[in-house]
């Protein structure tokens, strides 16, 4: 049987992967509905090379140009929320949910309501709205798979063991490119040498945030929810060679772990293959005796304040990991394009958290509040940036 799988943020970095994939084992996927942002031509071009079943843009603006780029190719295309909402609709196996950032809450959201199995890269659904999304996958049967390589290799660790006999989960961090650099240096790190990362292939947005550690607060705060564990057992270390990706300690001392060189490919694959396991044509099988060693040390939240201030919010709960996201894709996005300095993203969702906290209790009770306080979050921030400036 061949297995239909849509891709939302296909023409990303994620996405770009799991096509890649599915082109491997043509006989065994094709390709459903791909959704991109705004991108027509990539869009246009993935889709003819994948012959998608549908192929959407969420940039309302882009319908006549897509329609165009597609003409003679006989996929049905469309633009638009609308767009987007249908291309979730029409039938899939599988679903893989890789939209960068909050936007993907609604699309991610409207694939879990169907039932639908899901590979989700998107960490920020559960970041934003991690009660609701989990609450709504129990209620309409949908399959959440954790596409996010710590995650996925905690979930094969775990194994069909119990969440109750786990001592804490452990998850590992690259350190980013300013991993050895001094406070000094970083503070005047510019977009480009955020962006390097040393051991994985990814998009600006969670290159950013790896450079800041953010990406591992978010990341805890993912785990939190897909494995329902508490804050207290959970946990990040530093791991440079970024093969070792997630540990789980069970409370009689063993403690299993998950290994992979850094292709988002291995991940991915683990999810498409619903419990078979796929070959990935040009993939780098691992070789322990060439790695040579394998290094940890603990993570520097002097260095990287974003790492403690996710572990606040996801201690803080509620609405807290809502308003940091936020607050932190505006900053991110003002550092990509040079109107703060790297410390200022720090600076500036502390500011927000501890500005919406009296604001904001409780946990958001679905998407749409998830998204409300999103937006009016992104808005304050915006105004809040020049203070950040200097930072
Ligand atoms: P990219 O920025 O490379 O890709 C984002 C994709 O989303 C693009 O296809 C983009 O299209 C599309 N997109 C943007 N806005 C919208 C929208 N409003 N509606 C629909 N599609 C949209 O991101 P990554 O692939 O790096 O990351 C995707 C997600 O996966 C993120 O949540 C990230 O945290 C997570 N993740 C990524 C990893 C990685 O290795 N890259 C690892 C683990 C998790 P367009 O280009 O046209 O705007
Ligand atoms: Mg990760």
């Amino acid at each position: 049987m061949t297995l239909t799988v849509t891709v939302l943020g296909a023409t990303g970095s994620i996405g770009r992967s799991t096509t890649d994939l599915l082109a491997q084992h043509a006989g065994r996927f094709r390709a459903g509905s791909l959704v991109g942002g705004k991108d027509v031509a990539a869009l246009a071009k993935l889709a003819r090379e994948m012959k998608a079943g549908f192929a959407a843009l969420a940039d309302a603006g882009a319908g006549p140009a897509l329609r165009e780029a597609l003409s003679g190719s006989g996929i049905p295309n469309g633009a638009g929320e609308s767009a987007v909402l249908e291309a979730v609709e029409r039938d899939a196996d599988i679903v893989v949910a890789a939209v960068s950032g909050a936007a993907g809450l609604k699309p991610t959201h409207a694939a879990l309501r169907l039932g639908r199995t899901v590979a989700l890269a998107n960490k920020e659904s559960l970041v934003c709205a991690g009660d609701a999304f989990m609450r709504d996958a129990a209620r309409y049967k949908a399959r959440l798979l954790p596409v996010d390589s710590e995650h996925n290799a905690l979930a094969q660790a775990l194994g069909d063991g119990r969440v109750s006999d786990v001592a804490k989960m452990t998850i590992t961090a690259s350190g980013g490119p300013f991993r050895t650099w001094t406070r000094e240096r970083i503070a005047a790190a510019s977009p480009t040498e955020a962006a390097a990362h040393p051991t994985w292939s990814m998009g600006m947005k969670i290159n950013i945030d790896s450079a800041s550690l953010m990406n591992k607060g978010l990341e805890l705060i993912e785990a939190h929810h897909l494995f329902a564990i508490e804050p207290e057992r959970l946990d990040v270390i530093v791991h440079p060679q970024s093969i070792v990706h997630g540990l789980v300690y069970w409370r009689d001392g063993a403690v299993t772990a998950g290994l992979a060189m850094p292709d988002m490919r291995v991940p991915i694959a683990h999810c498409l293959g619903l419990g078979d396991r796929l070959t990935i044509e040009r993939g780098r099988n691992l070789d322990l005796a060439a790695a040579g060693s394998l290094t940890f040390e603990p993570a520097d939240e002097a260095r990287f304040p974003c790492l403690a201030i996710a572990r606040a919010a996801l201690a803080a709960g509620g609405a807290a990991p809502t308003v940091m996201n936020a607050a932190n894709e505006i900053a991110v996005a003002a550092f990509i394009r040079g109107a703060i300095g790297f410390y200022a993203i720090a600076e500036l969702v502390e500011r927000a958290c501890a500005h919406f906290a009296p604001r904001y209790r409780g946990a958001p009770a679905d998407v749409d509040e998830a998204l409300a306080i999103d937006a009016e979050v992104r808005a304050w921030s915006l105004e809040a940036l020049p203070l950040a400036r200097a930072a």
